[in-house]
């Protein structure tokens, strides 16, 4: 079995490669999603070692929670998988607010244990921030459900640093995600402290850049067809400078830019676990490549220096 990591004060023990998937059975992320190669991944992460999966209600809505649930009971090994979901999307008509309320928190929590086939939740997070539940009382919501047994540990998603230490009055949270990457370090100004002195673990969402950061972009890149911010004109072409004075360390050590970024974040302090994405099971069985990845002192501040 690869190394495993905690997660942060939790319980949980998971392989530091997770498995991000908005794009299993997400198409109302991505429209022009293979379902099928979606499922396949999820299989094929779960077969060689990947046993920390994540995934939330907004992600189909709903079907990747289910998929993933149909792929884990199929493998028969409940107890091998950490799944951690998320909830705060709710749909009014066609519209869909944010709700952290107790009640909706609750609610939401027993039917992502339905869909996702299983009689607890390893982790469970609020997924962004409402604008009326003061953050203690949601969070409050689930450490009744922690005391239930309904979910194992309590994470908050792009919650601001304010929101994160309200929701953590009680010392209850033991997650946050929030977007990190090289691309985009403000969580190391204000977050990463904060999670550092109260021992709550920050796992990256978008640590590849939605792929920019793998360096199979260039140039010629035809935008039209992509979709999400790092793929807008000035910024993709600014990034594209910085994604190749990386390529040298992958070079020098044969390995993919991938694997060198993915590597240098499991060498941040406030991060024990990454969560890429993929649409194919290439992809996760590439990432995993990652966990052989030493990087030394001078090639983690070159690095940090590049970006
Ligand atoms: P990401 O991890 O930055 O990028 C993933 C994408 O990069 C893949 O879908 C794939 O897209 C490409 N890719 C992955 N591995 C690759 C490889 N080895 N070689 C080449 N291309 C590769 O972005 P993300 O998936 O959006 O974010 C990660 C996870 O974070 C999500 O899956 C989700 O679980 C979570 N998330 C959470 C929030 C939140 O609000 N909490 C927000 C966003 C994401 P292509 O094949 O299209 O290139």
């Amino acid at each position: 079995m690869a190394l495993q990591v905690q997660i942060g004060k939790t319980e949980l023990k998971v392989n530091p490669i997770g498995l991000g998937t908005n794009a299993v059975g997400g198409h109302n992320l991505f429209p022009i999603l293979d379902e099928q190669a979606g499922r396949q991944l999820v299989q094929t992460g779960l077969a060689n070692g990947i046993n920390f999966l994540d995934t939330a209600f907004i992600y189909g809505p709903k079907h990747s929670e289910e998929i993933i649930g149909e792929v884990v009971k199929e493998n028969g090994n409940r107890s091998d998988v950490v799944i951690a979901t998320k909830a705060a999307h709710k749909m009014v008509g066609n519209e869909i607010v944010m709700d952290n309320s107790p009640a909706f928190l609750k609610e939401s929590a027993d039917e992502a244990l339905q869909r996702l086939q299983t009689d607890y939740i390893d982790l469970f997070y609020i997924h962004f921030p409402d604008k009326d539940t003061p953050k203690y009382e949601a969070v409050g919501a689930l450490q009744r459900l922690k005391e239930e047994g309904k979910i194992r540990a309590i994470g908050v998603s792009n919650f601001s640093i304010e929101q994160l230490r309200e929701a953590n009055i009680d010392g209850y949270v033991d997650v946050i995600q929030g977007e990190y990457n090289l691309l985009n370090r403000d969580a190391e100004i204000e977050l990463f402290p904060y999670v550092m002195e109260h021992q709550i673990s920050f796992i990256p969402y978008f640590p590849l850049a939605s792929g920019v950061l793998t360096g199979k972009y260039d140039k010629n890149t035809n935008l039209a067809e992509k979709r999400g911010k790092f793929f807008q004109k000035e910024l993709f072409e600014k990034n594209l400078e910085k994604v190749e004075r990386i390529r040298k360390i992958a070079n020098e050590k044969d390995i993919d830019i991938a694997h060198v970024v993915l590597a240098w974040y499991l060498t941040r302090d406030a991060i024990d676990v990454v969560i890429p994405g993929a649409k194919r099971a290439d992809q996760v069985l590439n990432n995993l490549k990652t966990l052989d990845v030493q990087l030394t002192v001078d090639e983690i501040q070159e690095i940090d220096q590049i970006f």
